[in-house]
């Protein structure tokens, strides 16, 4: 029963920006460690929504969001974040998750890229994160992730969801690796996604998956709170092996871990890394000068994490076209729209995945290249790999 409020009583409110809470009576909750946190989720979609939600409820200072999609009326009943205003224009799911991130507490500082996590996001970013959350709905864009991830040794939390069943997983460097588990099915699913290396990325469409809120708010709740031990070093507790739920039956099940495999193409740490000057706003010509005079070689070789393509030709017409575009761009979209391919296949008949001196457009700036903000480059010089940051992006990051 309520209680009347006494006449001439003195309400307290709480101070203003304050988040007025009971976090810190968690005996392992670090109240200073979680709002000076950065954490980065990965896809707005159902699952995006209740893990950003969790986020901003528990005062976690510094989120990043990654989508490249918008709203659409579909997302609506299972997403608490937006609108039914927000699908008629078509608003960014990153930007009006953000939107409402602040709405809902003042005091939760966010940042969005609206990109794909497999190409726009810099591994200084991950870098920079306290835990990575994967909200995604595909098992590519997973991988790329835990390559990502493990790459600057960062923990990440994959959820997923169908019908009333949910998963949820934390893999840690040296731990636990999403490749290691991957079954022949799922490597068919992944080969398929991303088809036919010499034919340009045609969209990919996947069929609807049936899902509920109540699903994704279960598996969002349960990676927030796997997230949030990860922030507080609550090493001990955090989740080991793969949390099974199925909401039919209401059966929850906790399976064996599974440790990492010897050989695996996951397992490559970026170590040392080097801080630079650069940025991916740098022309190739700049950047090659500074790598060649910095590691003492003449013709110091970039390795790009993702072919670049230089040419390509229509398979019926035989058009031959010349370009400069990382090939995992050349979306069908992309190609109606500035090269007047429509209705045809189109062959990648040029590419690279190395850059030197004697590269045909030294002019192109990094980014143009493909290479995003804030990456660490891989250089080859004097026989040796080497690991370079593009620090002078650092203010690429900017929680506001
Ligand atoms: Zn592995």
């Amino acid at each position: 029963m309520q209680r009347a409020t006494p006449r001439n009583a003195i309400t307290v409110k709480p101070k203003s920006k304050e988040w007025d809470s009971t976090f810190h009576l968690l005996s392992w909750w670090k109240t200073e460690i979680v709002k000076s946190a950065s954490v980065m989720v990965v896809g707005a979609g159902a699952l995006g929504n209740e893990v950003l939600k969790n986020l901003t409820l528990m005062n976690v200072g510094n989120i990043l969001i990654v989508d490249f999609d918008h709203i659409e009326y579909a997302n609506l009943s299972r997403s608490v974040l937006f609108r039914e205003k927000d699908c008629e224009i078509k608003s960014q799911k990153s930007d009006i998750a953000a939107e409402r991130i602040r709405e809902i507490n003042p005091n939760v500082k966010v940042q969005t890229i609206n990109g794909d996590i497999t190409i726009d996001v810099g591994l200084g970013v991950f870098r920079r994160m306290d835990v990575v959350i994967g909200c995604l709905d595909n098992r590519l864009a997973r991988l790329m992730l835990n390559r990502a991830c493990y790459k600057v040794n960062k923990a990440w939390v994959d959820g997923a969801i169908e019908n009333l069943t949910g998963i949820v997983n934390v893999y840690r460097p040296n731990l636990s690796c999403y490749e290691c588990n991957l079954s022949k099915n799922d490597w068919f699913n992944i080969r398929y996604r991303l088809g036919c290396p010499d034919v340009a990325r045609r969209n990919y469409s996947q069929g609807r998956i049936p899902t509920t809120p109540i699903t994704s708010s279960i598996v969002g709740a349960i990676q927030t709170q796997e997230a949030l031990k990860v922030i507080n070093g609550n090493d001990k507790h955090i989740m080991e092996g793969e949390l099974y739920y199925e909401g039919m039956n209401n059966l929850v099940l906790q399976l064996a871990p599974k440790p990492p495999k010897e050989i695996c193409f996951s397992h490559f740490a970026y170590d040392p890394i080097e801080t630079s000057p650069l940025s991916a706003s740098n022309t190739i010509a700049e950047t090659l000068a500074w790598l060649s005079d910095h590691l003492r070689d003449e013709n110091p070789v970039i390795l790009l994490d993702n072919e670049l393509a230089l040419q390509i030709t229509t398979k019926e017409s035989e058009i031959t076209m010349p370009l400069v575009k990382p090939s995992l761009y050349l979306t069908e979209k992309y190609l109606e729209q500035n090269h007047s391919v429509k209705g045809e296949d189109v062959l990648i008949t040029k590419e690279t995945k190395e850059i030197d001196k004697h590269f045909e457009f030294l002019e192109k700036t990094l980014h143009e290249i493909g290479i995003p903000p804030l990456h660490i480059i891989r250089v080859i010089a004097n026989e040796d790999i080497h690991f370079i940051e593009l620090t002078a992006d650092e203010g690429f990051l900017s929680f506001s």
